[in-house]
């Protein structure tokens, strides 16, 4: 292995470029619609002016807003215009961050720190949520040492207000509640949420990454949604990703609260250190005055209107696709999905769902595999109008040959979802992941092949080898014997 190095000779610019430009050659096309997650691209004017805002303000440092005031203006007014939009009262407040996962962060350490600046030292704070909110949340948990509460939702894959009244205790510091949740694309319902927090006093988190830039032009487009912002009186922070259908540059969020008495407990003060006494508002020290630039020129750029069309046009594609999916026999809709993410898995047992997603990728869609129920998810945009057709034909090209070749479904990708998904040993799954990270992250990261984990002379490969193809049998049988119950 030669590991890399820096060149011992600074490089030439325009052969840098070149080098980038060809290792880009293998990544997912998002430019054409072909990928169901991870981009949101709004046309190309817009992506020169967020190229151009980001670039005018790339080198400045919101660490000190006293040196870019520029900055702190605009970090201020993007801070405002999210209040606005999501109905925050005259003195809301709150911070950028640099993505969902950080919002959320700091939103679950400022109700921790809340609850011990106020009441008596709970050993173990708890939030209580329902199981599809957001890893980031378990996440947040992880780091700051607090207690989830997984409640289980209902059969329409929303919250179940009444499991989570009861899991509500003296350690809650935080309810926590999804506009629209991810997996499912469904609204929790925040009302009767919201409530439940002002009975026991608590804070409330909506968590509005994914649907706070499209809930408000959805809801104003006249298609009926339940109420998810601070209209809700129980709502006390929401969080909502300019990065996602904000249309800004990758690196912004938004973390809001209904007043600075929830804010104040995010900050982070050092008087003692001898550069000087520290502040810093979030979790990272240095933030980059680029993304920040974007998503206030992405604002006033998009503007209500620009909002309004993008959603309009997002919507239909996501009701045409809802419409091809339903008129495929062998395929069904998880739920009923409130905005613009739509999830489809197998009505026919004979089609394994993973093996179609294979076949997809063959045909150059890049889309994502969920489980609890095993299905395919779409993060709908403005960017998918024009290739929803020519999906749905690959689709239904996808499920018809899977049908006809039911070994697929024992094959590379498919076989490890399939495992992954339904191997009651959680543990061991995980196992399997820090595996794979070890390998992403260790000292050959750059040459790794995370698709031959498994297969190669790992324990858990090994394992897998010997125990999975009768345990997959065994849990096949127990699906079986599941739906014969269900169905009696
Ligand atoms: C994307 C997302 C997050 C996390 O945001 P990142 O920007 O990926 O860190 C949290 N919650 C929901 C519902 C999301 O869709």
């Amino acid at each position: 292995m030669t590991r890399a190095a820096i060149p011992t000779t600074g490089e030439d610019h325009g052969e840098i470029l070149a080098s980038m430009k060809s290792m880009r050659g293998q990544d997912a096309d998002w430019k054409h619609g072909r990928t169901w997650s991870l981009v949101y691209f709004a046309g190309d004017a817009h992506h020169q002016l967020l190229q151009d805002s980001h670039n005018m303000f790339f080198a400045e440092n919101a660490l000190n807003p006293m040196a870019f005031k520029s900055i702190k203006r605009m970090e201020a007014e993007v801070i405002a215009m999210s209040a606005s939009m999501l109905h925050g009262p005259d003195d809301a407040c709150g911070t950028m961050t640099t993505g969902g996962t950080e919002s959320i962060l700091m939103a679950v350490k400022a109700a921790r720190n809340r609850a011990r600046a106020r009441g008596p030292k709970t050993q173990r704070p708890e939030i209580v949520a329902p199981s599809t909110a957001h890893p980031a949340l378990i996440k947040a948990a992880h780091y700051f040492g607090l207690h989830v509460r997984k409640i289980p939702v209902g059969p329409d894959y929303r919250a179940d207000v009444r499991a989570m009244r009861k899991a509500m205790n003296k350690n809650t510091v935080l309810l926590f509640a999804s506009a629209p949740q991810y997996p499912h694309g469904v609204i929790d319902p925040i009302d009767e949420l919201g409530r439940l927090a002002l009975e026991w006093g608590v804070p409330f988190h909506v968590d509005a990454c994914i649907g706070g830039f499209v809930l408000p032009w959805i809801e104003k487009l006249g298609h009926a949604l339940p109420t998810f912002d601070f209209r809700v009186p129980g709502v006390t922070s929401m969080s909502a990703d300019l990065h996602k259908y904000g249309f800004a540059v990758k690196g912004a969020s938004v973390v809001i609260y209904r007043d600075m008495s929830y804010l104040e407990h995010q900050f982070f003060v050092e008087t003692d250190f001898p550069g000087g006494v520290y502040a810093s508002p979030t979790m990272t020290g240095t933030r980059g005055g680029g993304p920040i630039a974007a998503a206030w020129a992405a604002l006033h750029a998009v503007g209500e209107d620009g909002f309004m069309e993008h959603t309009r046009i997002a919507m239909d594609a996501a009701q045409r696709l809802q419409q091809g999916i339903v008129a495929i026999p062998e395929l069904q809709l998880v739920g009923k999905p409130d905005a613009t993410l739509v999830a489809w898995c197998a009505r026919d047992r004979a089609v394994d769902i993973y093996a179609v997603a294979d076949r997809l990728e063959d045909a150059g869609w890049s889309v994502d595999r969920q489980h609890r129920p095993a299905c395919i998810h779409h993060t709908v945009t403005s960017n998918h109008a024009t290739v929803v057709d020519e999906y749905l034909a690959d689709l239904r090209d996808a499920v018809a040959f899977v049908k006809s070749h039911p070994e697929v479904s024992a094959r590379g990708n498919a076989a490890m979802y399939g495992m992954m998904a339904k191997i009651p040993f959680r543990g061991m799954v995980k196992q399997g992941v820090v595996q794979v990270l070890r390998g992403m992250y260790g000292p050959d990261a750059a040459t790794f092949d995370p698709t031959k984990v498994g297969q190669d002379d790992g324990v858990m490969g090994k394992v897998m080898d010997v125990v999975g193809p009768t345990l997959n049998k065994v849990l096949d049988q127990v699906d079986r014997m599941r739906d014969a119950v269900r169905s009696r």
